[in-house]
């Protein structure tokens, strides 16, 4: 006998879709979390960051509001206040855990406090206590990955879980992030924004999001941090980090020579890693890559042993939370017994919320002619967008990659709020729409996303304003 028919390891966004998605199908669903419900996106990720960044832009527009014929009184000087921000954001974090928790306990989704293992058997134990169920979900996530000689204490060397849980009384006055991808690109962005003198140590080429985004709408970014003044550098190969009266000296090589900084902190934001150790998975006989990954069918989530899934962080697949709630639905699908649509993980939406956001779903130009696609891309500024200039925002690009005479293969944006209309490209990308199809359809005007309307429109040989 079964005592549920799911049990969920782990409360993060995979876990808690997982059981929210399986209760509503009128499952009978265990949640074990350790911590609190949420995991990292909701208290130490995407939440608590993006709560960080909208501060940084209101302190960027009121700094800039002179701009806009709007005159501070004489004498006033606008500042960020560490604490308030933080507190600010301690409070849409709480807002939104307290709305999870309720939700959880609405569906009725037993949760079990504790470290949960599997047992050779298939069950999950929880300090002695033994739950057994029809099927397992495995979504333990993962943590910030570090590598010798950048060694975090949570002080002066911190990682997102410290930087977005700032006990800190004031902001640093100088920092390095070491790392330009998703994590370290959206810090430099804050920090820079909030008057941090800002370091970016990135060991590829190309400076910020040298992975990911087609590299015509990644060098915006890199321009726009870079007039913000962002200090940039590519193929930065940094040293371990060395203790002064004052902070830490960083020292790195770059293709221009050796240089030495002093900072306050150091942000390592180098990649993240799978927390897949000491869950028991050897025993219950799930397969776990060299890199610690678990190896799942993409088809169904299953793992190795049957009737054990796994979801989220803890695979290999985009470390984002809305493909952990993708595949959530996935496993639950599978384990009713009904036909899952499997995740394209190669067309999923991404987005980085720095300023001007980055955000795109589909192949890059590069990505399209290595494939060897005959393909046809064009671009559209948002220079020539009224609403960009009325903003005060006209950083930004739409790129889009097609099939020559066919559909639509890849599409990237940055720019103001482009998080906000990555969703019409994504359907178009993922519904394998022609340009033209997209570009017959109407788009308000004015708005950021006749961009994206113009874009499409030019592919037909003509054009409004493009
Ligand atoms: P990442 O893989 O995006 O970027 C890490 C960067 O660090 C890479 O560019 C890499 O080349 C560089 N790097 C590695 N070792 C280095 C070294 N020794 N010196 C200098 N640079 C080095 O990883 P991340 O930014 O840490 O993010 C981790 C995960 O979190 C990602 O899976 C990401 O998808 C997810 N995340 C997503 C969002 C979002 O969707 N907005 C936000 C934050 C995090």
């Amino acid at each position: 006998m079964t005592e549920h028919d799911v049990i969920v390891l782990g409360g993060g966004p995979g876990g808690y879709a997982a059981a929210l998605y399986g209760a509503s199908a009128g499952l009978n669903v265990a949640l074990v979390e350790e911590d609190k419900v949420g995991g990292s996106c909701l208290h130490r990720g995407c939440i608590p960051a993006k709560s960080l960044l909208q501060a940084a832009e209101v302190f960027r527009i009121v700094s800039g509001a002179d701009d806009f014929g709007i005159r501070l009184s004489e004498g006033a000087t606008v500042m960020p206040d560490w604490s308030a921000v933080n507190a600010r954001k301690d409070r849409v974090v709480g807002q939104l855990y307290a709305g999870l928790a309720g939700l959880l306990r609405r569906r009725k989704v037993t949760i079990i406090e504790g470290h949960g293992r599997l047992t050779a058997d298939g069950a999950v134990d929880v300090g002695g206590q033994v739950t057994s169920a029809r099927a397992v979900i495995i979504c333990t996530g993962s943590v910030p990955r570090t590598i010798p000689g950048l060694e975090i204490d949570g002080d002066r060397v911190i990682s997102s879980d410290h930087a977005t849980n700032s006990k800190d009384a004031s902001l640093p006055e100088r920092i390095a992030v070491v790392g330009g991808g998703v994590i370290g690109s959206e810090f430099a962005s804050v920090y820079t924004d909030l008057g941090v003198a800002t370091t970016l140590l990135e060991a590829l080429p190309d400076s910020v999001l040298p992975i990911g985004p087609d590299r015509d709408v990644a060098k915006v970014l890199a321009k726009a941090l870079a007039r913000r003044g962002t200090v940039l550098h590519g193929g930065a190969l940094v040293s371990p980090l060395e203790r002064t009266e004052g902070g830490l000296l960083v020292s790195f090589e770059t293709k221009a020579g050796a240089e030495k900084i002093e900072v306050d902190q150091v942000l390592v934001a180098i990649g993240r890693q799978p927390l897949t150790e000491n869950i028991g998975l050897e025993a219950a006989g799930v397969s776990v890559s060299d890199r610690g990954f678990i190896g799942i069918n993409p088809a169904t989530m299953a793992t190795s042993r049957p009737n054990v899934y796994a979801i989220g962080d803890c695979i290999d697949t985009p470390g984002l939370a809305h493909v952990a709630f993708a595949e959530a639905i996935v496993a639950i699908h599978a384990i009713l017994g009904e036909r899952a649509v499997p995740v394209v993980y190669d067309r999923v939406p991404w987005v980085v919320y720095t300023h001007p956001e980055v955000a795109w779903a589909g192949l890059t130009e590069a990505e399209a002619r290595a494939a060897g696609r005959d393909i046809e891309v064009h671009k559209y500024m948002f220079a020539g967008d009224g609403r960009a200039l009325i903003i005060g925002d006209a950083d930004g690009m739409v790129k889009v990659v097609a099939e020559k005479n066919g559909p639509i293969l890849g599409v990237h944006l940055v720019g103001a709020w482009v998080s906000e209309l990555l969703a019409e490209v994504y359907l178009a990308v993922n519904w394998e729409a022609l340009p033209a199809e997209v570009g017959a359809f109407i788009h308000p005007h004015p708005t950021l996303s006749e961009a994206i309307g113009e874009t499409m429109i030019t592919f037909t040989g003509r054009s409004l304003h493009a």
